[in-house]
């Protein structure tokens, strides 16, 4: 590990800064926001430090989505760490696929490529397949890195409360494990074995979850009085927090465990998480500072750096770009006179739920006046009135991220552009630069991608091509088709769930094999309504794809049933009266209302009173009743988009 970073007390020189971006690689949640916690708290740490050029945090579950990190990062170069303890499924196939690293996703016969190997991804092939001019470094998962090692000691300090912790007291490196990938338990195994050759210890010993040795057998493999229990985990959640506590036999129950516990005579201490240990944000600078040493993975700059060629303005105008030119500094520049036109004509701007107003009266940027720029005021749109007195007031633009978390009681928000954006602050003294830093915090790439859109290179993935990337559990997602994707589409994606508005297609094909749609990818166009917002959603995004599971095998589930016959020729006995859907979508509506339903999260796709669901069903009855969906809205926003050039 790197001694020079102040949480490890080290005192040696520090390092010199890299001019290249870092991007933090989590997996996230749709449930649980301490899963990405210790991605946005090391990331914090490390913008803190400064050694990187800009440090940014990207996700699995939530948002941002690695789908669309790269486009959000100002640098030509980036480091992509993932914050996983092991080689495997994440790493070696869905990291470097959702990041384009791999050319794309796809192989030309349809299978996924994700296949744990992906050491082609140099290639020009896998360049083409990149999304953003960039060189990027990919390192490997920070788990195995060997100052990991010295991470977990620290954490067995920290837990002793005894700098000095060893040789009366047994370590104990718990990992999950799984015999499915036997990467997880050696990085375990390897740590725990650098731990022993430094005999510092009584003894050092890995201990599993899913495979032996396990950890309820934690007495039986140490002979030491005492006993640190250290998780190799990432984030805390269930396992760290109930089932290893249980498993080690600590006193007490969740969430009062006793902690040390005395358990058959002798003392075990523990402690959550290892990757929350703030000594873990080092481990992650050595490991980006090792990539960046070796030879890009994917170089896609573009060829002729500083030649110039014409760009298109929001207006039509047509304007002079350099082709070294940062997207992000040319999408920060449209969208700052896009709020300025709009403050210019309304007093006000508005973004999702945001209003952003003028602050600092002294000129625009815009207009030349750049001793003193204007500055600029966010807060949300509903709060307009509001005395700002009574606004809690930030002036750090990243201050954002956090906000945007959760709603205003407290629930967690994985979806950024669900309308449920918190109340009650305001963000006060920004610059362009700090402007476009906050937008970006509450609707992640949003910029990037209305940007894109302006310009006409908006890359849009349709749902046959999102579906088909799918693996493992989210495997019969594209199961789903035709009327169901509809009725999904129409659940997840309206916009009093979702202010974003919907520009992917089904992209499905029909029975020639031929696409239907007016273009080769779009396929068949949704009969949903897209949505009326500014911000283009351009791909099916994770808890969309969380909830089209659940229908695809409900439909799945109702196709057997049924014999494989439509549900509206099955006979009586199965056929809801017009009485039972009269009452039935009665029912139904007073829990889209949320009546009810409110301790179901919108992540939680498996409970049949969760939001999408009731609303998938609510439509579908609609679709048995032969009526019409609504589709005034899609007609409205269609032509919108066509006049304004881009939706916007
Ligand atoms: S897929 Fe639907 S719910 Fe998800 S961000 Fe896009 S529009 Fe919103």
């Amino acid at each position: 590990m790197n001694a020079s970073r102040s949480q490890t007390g080290g005192s040696a020189e520090r390092p010199e800064p890299i001019d290249a971006a870092l991007v933090i690689c989590g997996h996230g949640s749709h449930l649980n926001p301490d899963s990405s916690a210790p991605v946005y708290d090391h990331a914090a740490r490390l913008r803190e430090e400064g050694d990187f050029a800009e440090v940014r945090e990207a996700f699995w579950k939530e948002e941002p989505s690695l789908r669309n990190a790269l486009r959000t990062v100002e640098s030509e170069d980036v480091i992509v760490v993932p914050l996983f303890t092991s080689e495997g499924y994440f790493t070696e196939g869905v990291i470097p696929r959702e990041l384009r690293l791999d050319g794309g996703g796809n192989s030309d016969d349809g299978e996924d490529s994700a296949d744990g190997d992906w050491s082609g991804a140099g290639s020009s092939d896998a360049a083409d397949g990149l999304d953003v001019r960039k060189r990027v470094w990919y390192a490997d998962p920070v788990g195995t890195h060997s100052s990991m090692t010295d991470a977990i000691v620290a954490r067995a300090e920290r837990i002793a409360e005894n700098p000095d912790v060893g040789p009366e007291t047994g370590l104990a490196v718990i990992g999950h494990g799984t015999e499915r990938n036997p990467k997880s338990a050696k990085a375990t195994r390897d740590h725990a074995a650098r731990i022993r050759e430094r005999d510092r210890f009584a003894a050092s010993e890995a201990l599993f979850m899913d495979q032996e040795p396990f950890v309820e057998n934690v007495l039986e493999r140490f002979d030491a009085q005492r006993i640190v229990a250290v998780p190799l985990f990432i984030a805390d959640g269930f396992h760290t927090r109930e089932e290893i506590p249980e498993l080690l036999g600590l006193a007490g129950e969740f969430p009062d465990y006793e902690n040390p516990s005395t358990v058959e005579g002798r003392e075990i201490r523990y402690a959550g998480a290892v990757g929350t240990d703030p000594s873990f944000a080092s481990v992650i600078a050595e490991r980006a500072r090792e990539a960046f040493a070796g030879p890009a993975d994917v170089d896609d700059r573009p060829s002729g750096l500083g030649s110039r060629s014409p760009d298109r303005d929001e207006d039509g105008s047509e304007t002079e770009t350099s082709e070294a030119e940062s997207e992000v500094q040319a999408a920060r520049g449209a969208f700052l006179k896009h709020v300025e036109r709009e403050i210019d004509a309304n007093g006000a701007a508005s973004w999702g739920e945001l209003l952003l107003s003028v602050d600092g009266e002294a000129g625009s940027e815009e207009e030349g006046n750049t001793d003193e720029p204007r500055t600029y005021e966010l807060r949300h749109a509903d709060d307009e009135d509001v005395d700002a007195a009574s606004l809690e007031e930030h002036t750090d633009p990243s201050d954002a991220k956090s906000i945007a978390r959760f709603d205003d009681e407290g629930e967690y928000r994985p979806l950024k552009s669900a309308p449920t954006l918190a109340h009650g602050w305001r963000l006060v003294g920004l610059d362009s630069r700090d402007l476009y830093r906050a937008v970006s915090g509450f609707y992640p790439a949003s910029i990037a991608n209305w940007y894109r859109e302006q310009r006409g290179t908006l890359d849009v993935t349709h749902y046959a091509e999102t579906a088909a990337r799918q693996t493992g559990m989210y495997d019969p997602v594209d199961e789903l088709e035709g009327k169901a994707l509809d009725r999904a589409a129409e659940a997840c994606c309206a916009d009093d769930v979702c202010l974003k508005r919907r520009v992917w297609e089904s992209g499905e094909t029909d029975d020639s094999g031929e696409d239907s749609g007016d273009t080769d990818s779009e396929g068949r166009a949704i009969d949903a309504p897209p949505g009326d917002g500014k911000i283009p959603c351009r791909e099916p995004c994770s808890l969309f794809i969380a909830a089209a599971r659940e229908f695809a095998l409900a439909e799945r589930e109702e196709a057997k049933d049924s014999g494989g016959r439509p549900r509206d020729s099955e006979t009586e006995h199965t056929t809801l009266t017009e009485t039972d859907r009269e009452t039935l979508d009665a029912i139904l509506a007073g829990l889209d209302d949320r009546e009810g339903v409110e301790s179901v999260r919108p992540g939680e796709a498996s409970d049949p009173r969760n939001h999408y669901r009731v609303r998938y069903l609510r439509a579908k009855l609609r679709d048995l009743d032969g009526e019409e969906p609504n589709t005034d809205d899609r007609a409205t926003t269609t032509e919108t988009a066509s006049s304004s050039g881009g939706g916007d």
